[in-house]
């Protein structure tokens, strides 16, 4: 594809190539779009110094200068919205139009955390007279990123905008399926006059990148989205140097449907939701606990709108799934299908790959599913729900509950003490009621239990970039 960009490193203000460069593929032709760098361990090291300097200078830089370095960054990648839509579409499949709304998204955490620049307000302690306690907050220093492949744009905005607003210096290693997008920021973060080694972009071998990146004592915050087993791995590594993280984890989404619903609009949102990136999202509704009362209705709506989901090249305009962002999809939602079936479970519909060529794979949606499934325990990362009745709201609940991820969780119904019920007992960071979206810029985003720890978002988002100072000032020796 021509608007491809052509792919670099960014280094201390500096695009660059590298001797050693893999294939980036197109997962709905399968066909190699661009070929990227990968960083070797004299590639880190300099990213390691110039994000040394770039603190340096970036931490005393005023925070509304730093705003409005990502204001015009934002407006930048506005202007170029079609040239980065049709670049993440190629790389990672969806469809232009989600691809375009990604897009805005990003710039929408990149204006969010600029206002949030210019007020991390700190605050002065009552104390007796001579003396004067206050407390201040001030960037922790180089952040080691790491941003995953579902949202090749907006999931490293989220990441660059925090570091960025907070005047910290940031390396970020964005994905190897998806680097379009990560590149794209920091093309615009370079024309909006971000001086030099603030942010470094890198792109290798995750493993050997992470270890040597956390190894170095200047970095002060780990910042990482991606599956549960990788991000308990890399805060294993930065407990050694006792140094903070960030995680944004996997999630296992349930969705409780109460009886007093609106069953026709409850199951259409649902099904077209769950489609949504091709269910590639930590957020995806996933578990459907629907009341028994109305399952039948609820399940019928919803296996006939995700079967009529047209599926396809994310550049034709009707279509509205694209493919799996990579084999190792296919391979993981077969299996879980094939599972599920074993011990029981009601296939209505799709449930393998679309085709042989390109990374399709059917909206699945499983019925009655027992327990035992892996996959009532294990996210499936794909368009797959599973629609299961409940008798009460409590059992919806106590079943929401019965996993180890707590990211998003969302309900149905038009009773407030429903709705409060839900809200208090859910274990989740982000809880939605009527409602399929659970991240906004303006709204705290994050999980408990295994989804992770610290918030994106919000006015909680940039207390990870920054440490908090007590200060102690005597006006005279005591
Ligand atoms: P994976 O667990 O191998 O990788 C997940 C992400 O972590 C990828 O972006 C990968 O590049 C990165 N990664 C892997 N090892 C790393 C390391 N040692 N250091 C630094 N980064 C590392 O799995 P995958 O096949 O790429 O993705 C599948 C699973 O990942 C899904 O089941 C889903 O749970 C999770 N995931 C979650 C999100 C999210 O938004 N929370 C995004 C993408 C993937």
């Amino acid at each position: 594809m021509s608007t491809y960009p052509d792919l670099h490193l960014y280094i201390d203000g500096e695009f660059r190539k590298t001797k050693r460069d893999l294939p980036v593929l197109n997962p709905a032709t399968e066909e190699e779009i661009g070929r990227l760098p990968h960083a070797d361990t004299g590639d880190l090291d300099d990213a390691l110094a110039a994000a040394a300097h770039g603190f340096k200078a970036w931490s005393q830089t005023a925070p509304v200068d730093r705003a409005n370095v990502l204001y015009r960054a934002a407006a930048l990648m506005r202007e170029r919205q079609e040239e980065i839509a049709t670049a993440i579409t190629a790389e990672h499949g969806k469809p232009l139009t989600q691809a375009r709304l990604e897009v805005i998204r990003g710039c929408e955490f990149f204006e969010w955390d600029a206002g949030e620049a210019t007020r991390t307000y700190g605050r002065v302690i009552p104390s007796a007279p001579g003396i004067r306690y206050s407390v201040h907050h001030q960037p922790i220093g180089t952040v080691a990123a790491f941003s995953p492949w579902n949202f090749p744009m907006s999931q490293p905005c989220r990441k660059v905008a925090g570091a960025v607003a907070s005047g910290c210096s940031i390396i970020l290693k964005a994905s190897e399926e998806t680097p379009a997008g990560a590149l794209h920021i920091a093309r615009a973060l370079q024309d909006a006059g971000l001086p030099p080694g603030v942010l470094n972009l890198v792109f290798g071998t995750p493993a050997q990148i992470s270890d040597h990146l956390i190894r170095d004592e200047q970095v002060r915050l780990v910042a990482f989205t991606g599956s549960t087993a990788v991000g308990r791995h890399l805060t294993t590594l930065a407990a050694q140097h006792m140094t903070p993280v960030l995680m944004e984890l996997g999630g296992h989404a349930p969705v409780i449907v109460c009886e007093d619903t609106d069953v026709e609009a409850a199951a259409m949102s649902g099904a077209m939701r769950k489609m949504r990136n091709a269910g590639q999202v930590c957020t995806s509704p996933t578990r459907f606990f629907v009341h028994e009362s109305i399952f039948d209705e609820y399940v019928e709506v919803f296996v006939r709108r995700a079967a009529s989901t047209v599926v396809g090249n994310g550049t034709d305009p009707n279509v509205e799934m694209g493919p799996l962002a990579n084999d190792r999809r296919i391979t993981a939602l077969t299996e879980l299908v094939e599972d599920a079936r074993e011990q029981g479970a009601d296939l209505r519909t799709g449930g393998g790959r679309l085709g042989d060529k390109g990374y399709f794979f059917a909206p699945t949606v499983l019925v009655n599913v027992p327990e035992s499934a892996r996959v009532m325990q294990e996210e499936p990362f794909g368009p797959l729900a599973i629609l299961n009745p409940v008798a009460s709201l409590e059992e919806g609940i106590e079943k929401a509950n019965s996993v180890p991820y707590g990211l998003a969780a969302y309900g149905f119904t038009n009773r407030a003490d429903y709705a409060d019920r839900m809200i208090e007992g859910i274990e989740a960071g982000n809880v939605s009621i009527n409602t399929l979206e659970a991240s906004l810029p303006e709204t705290p985003f994050g999980g408990v239990k295994s989804s992770g720890y610290g918030r994106e978002g919000g006015t909680e988002g940039l207390h990870n970039y920054m440490i908090t100072k007590n200060i102690s000032h005597s006006f005279k020796i005591v």
